[in-house]
């Protein structure tokens, strides 16, 4: 199975959630927080002024939209500055509110109260943050450089407020007194956490010391992914001359043939881009080895060109900071004080766990070199004597899978049509959940591409919104991910429906045929898919959610593990063109084909957990040189020079610009979780409705409300064992 670039909005921290990741708003418009009405206590006289000077702002008065959905052809670049401006003066004046309480401290007047700060920032920022991510501009990007150290500022004013923390203090010391309800007890124990986390202990010169680095971290980071963005749209590759089209199907021309068109080149010439869904299929057919290298390169290169964009010093300095900060609060690494909150709690148990890993999977992957290069040595293009190189790796990869399985890539793809993979998850979520969906083509859209549906339940109630958007553009970062404009919430009793949006760059369609999916795509496509049922099933009295950042790819996972199953293929797997159902021989090829590549995919992936633990364990700073760095660490372990890590640290969004540090880890850890978890499926059938119902009970709708340790063991009845991990990647260990 392929593990890819998939990045959650989840974030563990409940007051910070209400700083920048969770998102709630009244479905209610008569009654919506962001109309400026005077739902806050003590509105500053700079507020009231600047809801009034704001008045034709979107974010500043009631939707008025289907379902309160953000009125996206509303929405202008100069409204979001006004609007988290306000956001902030909303949440600060918010604050003082309960810091000016004359009553004692109670779970309710503090830590409920303190709980629903914050909505009007919640709710602008998340627009802002999703569309810098799928769709921005030159302004969004000076606009990020600008709000990112305010947002920065404004968190450590709360979290380092020290009014504010006695009476977090005073509630939390008495918890046991307090008869409170489980989710009320976890919010509790995780507000007082994220307050000490937050450097709520430290004396002022350390405080103050915290704000910097925090300041300068957001900064660096939004730097880093600026740089990487940048230098995926930099490098293209244009072909013109017919014989260097060598092994191309004529799907994979068309495509460049098109990307060329719309660049504006001239006809005749071919535009092959390091964008996955055009790099991929170049490396996996051509037959010109020193294109294919050039291609490669250039992405892997990525971020370490020595110009402008180079993040060679970013991600050195932002591992540095983040050493700094861990040190500054009591924390022997950055490491450390991220696993705390994790499953793993330490970076010891992580470190096992991968090197546990590494030893069979590096075996695997140097059997795969062998069987590549015997192919390469076979080959009479490959030039003599040559020796494999990343480069090499897909094209070989996909004609031995040709030779062993009589499976390829471009057999599969017509099976794997947008709408169809769309319409099989759709069939498989009403299957499992009884969900259905319905276009919604006239809800406001930030983009054309962008797909909307509404999300209900069996019996018709509203569940939430879902914005799909499927391909890649200049303006998206590259990956694949699940995020939020709102997450779901209560106020006053009545549920506030959740809006999720899946983004993805996955293959575009030409001018012959629709977006045809590779199968990892499809793979994708169902992880981000599970992330959003999380979304949209979620259920919690509070806004905030604390999840375990190694167990969150576990909603996401499992749901990967439907995409191939021969029941469910038979659903949706029809060909683009002639409606035929993919033939049996085909599925049994593909069910065959599992375990192939897994030695490389695993191996990459792994090498790229071990490089983010190594820049964040260091008990001081990790490097001084970033290259020489990645160097000696996947020298240490025995990476093989055929394989590159996933990422490395010059294009390493996850780590220096998402909320994946010392966590990348999370996918494989979170593996042996929905691994276990499929096989409740298994047991009772992969359709079977109370598993189904059960998972969604017990695991989905409360998740980030408990600890994932209690969910899990109340869905499946037992602790989760790492033999199914095992089997998934063909890594049991021969005795
Ligand atoms: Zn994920």
């Amino acid at each position: 199975m392929t593990r890819h670039a998939a990045i959650t909005l989840v974030l563990a921290g409940s007051l910070f959630l209400a700083a920048f990741a969770a998102v709630a708003c009244k479905s209610d418009e008569s009654q919506a927080p962001a109309s400026g009405a005077p739902a806050t206590p003590a509105l500053s006289p700079e507020a009231v002024a600047a809801a009034a000077a704001n008045a034709e702002n979107p974010f500043f008065k009631p939707y008025g939209t289907p379902h309160n959905v953000p009125p996206f052809d509303l929405i202008k670049n100069e409204h979001f500055l006004p609007a988290i401006e306000q956001g902030i003066r909303l949440e600060a004046a918010e604050v003082d509110a309960i810091v000016a309480n004359r009553k004692k401290p109670t779970f309710e007047n503090t830590i409920a109260a303190l709980d629903r700060t914050g909505i009007f920032l919640s709710e602008a920022n998340a627009v802002f943050g999703a569309l810098q991510g799928a769709n921005t501009n030159d302004e969004l990007q000076a606009l990020a450089r600008k709000t990112a150290p305010m947002l920065a500022a404004h968190r450590d004013d709360i979290g380092l407020n020290e009014k504010l923390f006695a009476r977090v203090k005073a509630v939390y010391d008495k918890r046991d007194t307090l008869d409170l309800g489980r989710e009320e007890l976890f919010l509790l124990e995780n507000t007082y956490r994220d307050f000490v986390r937050g450097g709520a202990l430290l004396d002022a010169a350390r405080k103050a010391r915290l704000r910097e680095l925090n300041q300068e971290l957001a900064s660096l980071s939004v730097k880093f992914g600026e740089n990487v963005l940048a230098e995926t749209n930099a490098f293209q590759m244009v072909i013109d001359d017919k014989a260097d089209l060598a092994g191309l199907p004529p799907s994979v021309v068309a495509m460049a043939a098109a990307a060329a068109k719309q660049s504006g080149l001239a006809d005749g010439k071919w535009l092959f881009t390091i964008h996955v869904p055009s790099m991929t299929p170049f490396l996996t057919y051509s037959e010109r080895r020193p294109l294919r290298e050039k291609l490669h390169r250039a992405y892997f290169m990525k971020g370490d060109n020595g110009d402008a964009r180079d993040n060679k010093d970013v991600a050195r300095k932002i591992a540095a900071l983040r050493g700094e900060k861990a040190r500054l609060l009591g924390y022997a690494s950055h490491a450390a004080f991220v696993l705390e909150n994790n499953m793993a709690k330490t970076p010891e148990k992580v470190n096992e766990f991968l090197a546990q890993l590494w030893e069979p999977t590096l075996l695997k992957a140097r059997e795969e070199v062998a069987a590549l290069q015997a192919l390469m040595d076979r080959d009479p293009k490959a030039g003599r004597g040559a020796k494999l190189a990343s480069w090499d790796w897909w094209l070989y990869t996909e004609r031995l899978r040709q030779e062993k399985y009589a499976l390829d890539d471009s057999a599969l793809r017509p099976y794997f049509k947008l709408d169809n993979v769309r319409d099989g998850i759709f069939a498989l979520c009403e299957k499992l959940y009884g969900l259905k969906f319905i276009e919604k083509p006239d809800l406001p859209r930030y983009h054309p591409d962008v797909q909307v549906f509404e999300v209900r339940e069996a019996d018709g109630r509203h569940t939430g919104v879902l914005y799909m958007d499927f391909h890649p553009r200049p303006s998206k970062r590259s990956g694949a991910w699940s995020g939020a404009f709102r997450r779901a919430s209560y106020e006053k009793g009545v549920r506030v429906p959740p809006i999720s949006t899946i983004t993805c760059n996955f293959t575009r369609p030409t001018a012959d045929a629709p977006a045809l999916l590779s199968t990892d795509e499809a793979e994708t496509f169902f992880h981000e898919f599970g992330h959003s049922l999380a979304t949209l099933f979620s259920q919690g009295r509070y806004r905030s959610r604390t999840v375990a950042r190694d167990s969150v790819e576990l909603p996401s996972q499992i749901m990967e593990h439907w995409v191939f199953e021969p029941e469910l293929l038979a659903v949706y797997a029809k060909h683009y063109q002639t409606g035929e159902t993919i033939p049996v021989e085909l599925v049994q090829k593909l069910e065959k084909s599992q375990l192939f590549n897994q030695g490389f995919v695993t191996a990459e992936y792994l090498a790229a957990c071990i490089l983010d633990m190594a820049w964040h364990t260091a008990p001081g700073e990790a490097a001084t040189d970033t290259r020489q760095f990645e160097n000696q660490i996947m020298g240490g372990i025995g990476l093989i020079p055929e394989i590159v890590p996933r990422y490395r640290s010059t294009y390493f969004s996850h780590i220096f610009s998402g909320g994946y540090s010392a966590g990348y880890y999370a996918y494989i850890w979170s593996e042996v979780l929905d691994c276990d978890a499929y096989e409740a499926f298994e047991e009772k059938g992969i359709f079977d409705r109370a598993t189904a119902d059960s998972f969604r009970k017990n695991v989905l709708e409360p998740f980030g409300t408990e600890e994932i340790g209690a969910q899990y063991l109340r869905f499946r009845g037992s602790e989760p064992k790492i033999d199914g991990l095992l089997k998934n990647r063909g890594l049991e260990v021969k005795k």
